[in-house]
């Protein structure tokens, strides 16, 4: 192990009273943007008080051989070498947990939001549990249990179509007990959810940008009524309010404010636009982009420095038109004079064949990829009100195909 990550162990191993004796750090797992985040033995861990790990080891276990049943032995049952629990105990498999530590520079208010969040979501399958967590003057460690997982980049290449299916399937059963909670999760991507291609099974974890929807928003123009919009959309389009050349340099119109906390490339539409009454439908976009990577086989497949470059990939896929009737939606007018963006952009089917060098050949999708196509477009729908819902989602023939 790197000497600076040992050194890194010894000082969090240190500075807690007490972590020493519970938990044996083994090495650094991964390091994000607010956290680092080690793998660890729990020393203490008793399976006979854990109701959800006794399961695996009472299938493993194997009775004692026939001499421990006979009669002198029965009576010091609780003493005997072949006393089952003792044979549980000697066949013991260590339990491994994560250790987030949360970086001091982290405000409390933050720090505080993850972890209630975490435990409204106990019980959420798929969601990875808050084992604990502890506080020792201004570092925050919270202790979850260690879920084994592949690098995102190592799988995603080789996935098939069903193989995708299923990844989804897990991620969207995943965002619909989330967000059942009007919860939104806000920072999906791979780093985020993790999977195990073996088992097929994934969590999703970090949730220190998370939140309640429809809380502290101010109303915005996507949520008012269908009759309200077309009269606004109208009278948007009568008197274009758009400067002739290019950005306006007094620009007089009072700034926008909202959440836009995510990260680049996984932003939706609406964050970008700046939206004031964001909801969980924002999740749906990050995981659509998610199929767009495996799709297209290309990882990050939006690169983006910043919001208005953000801004510029989405507009070169979906083309002017579109992208004017998705800002008025939020209230904002959509120019640009970049040659790339053209009035209709690309559908994600032409963007897939290129992406994955069979535009020239003349080859076409497969069935199966038609039907992801057709749930990717759902899930990238640019008006987040039309976009499809993560309990919608489950019922989509996409993500049924790998339950047959
Ligand atoms: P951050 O807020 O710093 O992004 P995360 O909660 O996303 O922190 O964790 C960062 C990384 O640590 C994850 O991408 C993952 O690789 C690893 N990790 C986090 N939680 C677990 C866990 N329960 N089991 C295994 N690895 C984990
Ligand atoms: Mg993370």
């Amino acid at each position: 192990i790197d000497v600076n990550i040992q050194h890194d162990m010894e000082k969090l191993q240190s500075s807690f009273s007490g972590l020493r004796h519970r938990y044996r750090l083994i090495k650094r797992i991964g390091e994000g943007t607010f956290s680092t985040v080690y793998k660890a033995e729990d020393l203490q861990y008793d399976h006979f008080d854990n109701s959800w790990d006794i399961e695996k080891e009472n299938e493993k276990w194997t009775p004692p051989p026939l001499k421990s049943f006979t009669s002198q032995s029965t009576t010091t049952l609780g003493l005997a070498a072949e006393d089952p629990s003792q044979h549980l105990q000697r066949r013991r498999k260590p339990k491994y947990v994560a250790i987030k530590k949360i970086y001091v520079t982290s405000s409390p208010t933050r720090i505080l939001n993850e972890l209630e969040l975490l435990h409204d979501l106990r019980g959420c399958s798929s969601v990875c549990p808050l084992i604990t967590s502890f506080r020792q003057t201004d570092q925050v460690v919270a202790i979850l249990p260690y879920f084994r997982h592949a690098d995102f980049r190592e799988y995603f290449r080789k996935m098939t179509v069903r193989d995708t299916s299923i990844y989804l399937r897990s991620l969207f059963s995943a965002l619909a007990s989330v967000h059942s909670r009007n919860i939104l999760h806000r920072d999906i991507k791979p780093t985020n959810f993790l999977y195990d291609p073996l088992t097929q099974r994934g969590v999703l974890v970090d949730f220190g940008l998370a939140e309640r929807e429809g809380l502290d928003c101010k109303p915005c123009l996507c949520h008012e009524d269908a009759l309200m919009r077309k009269t606004r959309l109208r009278n948007a389009v009568m008197g274009s309010t758009a400067p002739a050349g290019g950005y306006p340099k007094q620009d007089t119109r009072p700034s926008r404010r909202a959440n836009r906390a995510g990260t680049r490339g996984f932003r939706a539409p609406e964050v970008l636009f700046k939206c004031t009454e964001q909801t969980t439908k924002l999740d749906i976009w990050s995981a659509g982009v998610i199929l767009l990577t495996i799709l297209s086989r290309r990882f990050p497949f939006f690169n983006s420095a910043d919001d208005v470059e953000a801004m510029i990939e989405i507009a070169t896929i979906f083309g002017q038109k579109r992208m004017k009737a998705a800002g008025q939606l939020h209230g904002c007018s959509f120019e640009t004079t970049i040659p790339t963006i053209g009035t209709f952009g690309f559908s994600f089917e032409r963007i897939v064949l290129w992406s994955t060098c069979r535009s020239d050949t003349g080859e076409t999708l497969s069935k199966d990829e038609k039907l992801a196509i057709d749930f990717l477009n759902k899930c990238m729908e640019l008006d987040p009100s039309r976009r499809i819902s993560a309990q919608e989602a489950l019922s989509h023939d996409f993500l049924r195909m790998g339950l047959e």
